[in-house]
């Protein structure tokens, strides 16, 4: 929303419907130049759509809205998409310190370690260390989202606007990094750009160099999801489009990301590797893959409101609540994500 879009909702949600809300006062209270109390407080809260809780919290104090974002750099994604994305992860961590409190375990234990990179280290290198800590036997990742989710991340399915992030990542203020997924991403993209995420939240402690610390979040993704000593032997064969499909049941990969690893790992030459690219491009299986796997789903968000609800006995608007929700939203995002399959 703009800030004429916002004092235009606070009219409408004043008392008498017919308040004056000037586009100056919105900007004035967003810059903190003015102190907003009473019908305004509530008028603004209507207009947003929030409960006047989450208005009235300090972002600062609170340890949302700071640190380090990652996501996979897109020449064409806006500054109203990444905001967008910013404010979902902003949210999504007051949301769900919320509800951990309310359950009360909050700050639960995580296994995410971080490695720097340096000469001697590299980012396929990384990837093997979080495999073997987090105890993932070798071979395919049958399950991206419950790994991450086994190791105490906290992933969630969220509009990431546009559709052009598969994925968004950042450290918890206090705990477990919080990894959000793109509603609209297929279940092989939804993989592998949570792999990618991963890797950021693994390897990289500051913005750095764009495109340097984007290869090395692919790095990491190639390696984690198809080791190179795991998946050579299925490259001896020859590299074709009925092997790659094969190896993208197995694998639960892309077919372009397994021809590239393939390239990666010597297994097919420059040439083998533009003439499968260009078969894949005439048959449209660089945009949409022929065979498309179901999108995993996180449970362990869901399986937290189901014990607050069910076993605690919280009643929805008092889990909406503690959410900084309102109780509609509250059951559209924790409640019935689960049972929506566009989620
Ligand atoms: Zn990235």
């Amino acid at each position: 929303m703009t800030q004429a879009d916002v004092a235009d909702a606070m009219a409408k949600a004043s008392a008498s419907g017919a308040t004056v809300v000037s586009q100056g006062y919105v900007s004035r209270a967003e810059a903190g130049r003015l102190t907003v109390t009473d019908d305004r407080l509530a008028m603004y809260a209507t207009a947003l759509g929030y409960p006047r809780g989450l208005l009235c919290l300090a972002p600062e104090a609170d340890g949302a809205g700071v640190g380090l974002i990652h996501h996979r750099k897109r020449a064409s994604l806006s500054v109203a998409t990444l905001r967008h994305v910013r404010a979902q992860l902003a949210l999504t961590h007051i949301q769900l310190r919320g509800l951990t409190s309310a359950a009360g375990n909050p700050a639960s234990g995580h296994r995410f370690t971080r490695v720097a990179l340096d000469d001697l280290v590299t980012a396929e290198d990384a990837a093997g260390r979080v495999r073997r800590s987090w105890g993932i036997p070798p071979g395919p990742v049958p399950d991206m989202i419950g790994a991450i989710e086994e190791a105490g991340g906290l992933v969630v399915v969220r509009d990431l606007g546009g559709g052009l992030l598969d994925a968004a990542g950042q450290w918890g203020p206090h705990g477990a990094p919080l990894l959000l997924v793109s509603n609209r991403a297929p279940g092989l993209r939804r993989r592998f750009g949570l792999a990618h995420e991963l890797g950021h939240l693994v390897m990289h402690t500051d913005p750095g160099s764009g495109p340097e610390q984007e290869k090395q979040a692919d790095a990491f993704a190639a390696e984690f999801l198809m080791p190179a000593s795991d998946i050579r032997k299925d490259f001896t064969d020859r590299v074709d489009l009925p092997k790659l499909m094969e190896l993208q049941r197995t694998w639960r990969v892309s077919m372009t990301a397994l021809l590239r690893r393939a390239l990666d790992l010597g297994a097919v030459t420059e040439w083998r590797h533009r003439t499968v690219t260009a078969e894949m491009s005439a048959l449209g299986y660089r945009t949409a893959e022929p065979a498309e796997i179901a999108r995993e789903r996180p449970g362990l968000v869901s399986e937290l409101v189901r014990a607050l609800l069910d076993e605690h006995g919280l009643p929805l608007a008092e889990a909406a609540s503690r959410a900084y929700l309102l109780p509609e939203d509250f059951q559209r995002l924790y409640v019935e994500s689960d049972r929506t399959s566009s989620l």
